[in-house]
């Protein structure tokens, strides 16, 4: 049909006999569009901050530079956005290692009720607002799960860390985690906007937001969904996102059980 991409493939079998294959390609013409978008919206994410920083080395070099309060204002704005850089390249980075283990499974025992304090800590102490509105339950006797220590707490500060940044301010984020008979499963709540259901699929596209002004203004890459997305799939665990307007979201991650 008009939206498959076909190729000759032609294997040689002998000096005097070849052999050919219509091979459908139409699959890695998907990857292949999908790789080039990515290498372009990174270059475009990267190329917004930078410009605006070489734009204000120009301007202090001129008269504002003398300016001692329009100077500080300046270098703050620069700083700003060379972290947003910083904050991406560390994603970009983060992303091509985990694709890098795709095939390894994480063979290590992590006790995630302990992992998952640890993050929750982290996040009160982090200076981001809402601190008090995190809500982390006790959990106790839960096994252990195989997995990569690292990993599963970049995965877990993403999820809280999203609930806190798009939960609404005043509202509560709600933290659980309990064993069935799958696994292990963790759950994050947040009272927030919510999101559309036309959303929901593509969320953990790299780069794919709803808001692309609200996720920049609160410092979000938009990769995090996506690291989120490889991290439970090294795992092989899985990942919902329920979700309705104007209420709230929940995501959780089930984690499958040793053995
Ligand atoms: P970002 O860095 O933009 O937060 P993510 O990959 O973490 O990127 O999330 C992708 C998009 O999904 C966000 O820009 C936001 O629109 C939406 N999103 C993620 N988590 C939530 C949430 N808890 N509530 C509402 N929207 C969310």
């Amino acid at each position: 049909s008009r939206d498959r991409r076909w190729e000759m493939r032609v294997t040689a079998i002998s000096p005097d006999l070849a052999i050919a294959n219509l091979v459908d390609r139409t699959q890695h013409a998907a990857a292949e569009r999908m790789r080039v978008d990515f290498v372009a919206n990174a270059s475009h994410e990267l190329r917004t901050p930078l410009a605006s920083i070489m734009g204000y080395i120009e301007t202090l070099g001129e008269e504002a530079g003398e300016e001692p309060v329009l100077r500080t204002r300046f270098l703050k704005i620069m700083m700003d956005e060379a972290r947003r850089m910083q904050r991406l390249v560390e994603d970009l980075l983060s992303l091509s290692r985990i694709e890098a283990d795709k095939y390894r499974l994480p063979d290590r025992l992590v006790d995630v009720a302990d992992l998952l304090d640890e993050v929750c800590a982290e996040l009160r102490g982090s200076g981001r607002a809402r601190a008090a509105d995190l809500i982390c339950a006790e959990w106790d006797n839960l096994p252990p799960v195989a997995g990569d220590r690292a990993q599963l707490s970049q995965l877990f500060h993403n999820l809280i860390g999203n609930a806190m940044k798009y939960g609404r301010s005043g509202t509560p984020v709600t933290v659980t985690l309990k064993a069935v008979p799958t696994g292990l499963v963790m759950t994050v709540t947040d009272e927030g906007e919510g999101i559309a259901p036309e959303h929901l699929p593509r969320l953990t596209e790299r780069f794919y937001r709803v808001d692309a002004g609200r996720s920049r203004a609160l410092g979000g890459t938009g990769l995090g969904l996506a690291i989120v997305k490889h991290i439970a799939e090294r795992h092989r665990g899985r990942l919902d996102i329920a979700s309705r307007v104007g209420v709230g979201t929940t995501v959780s991650v089930t984690l499958p059980a040793t053995g």
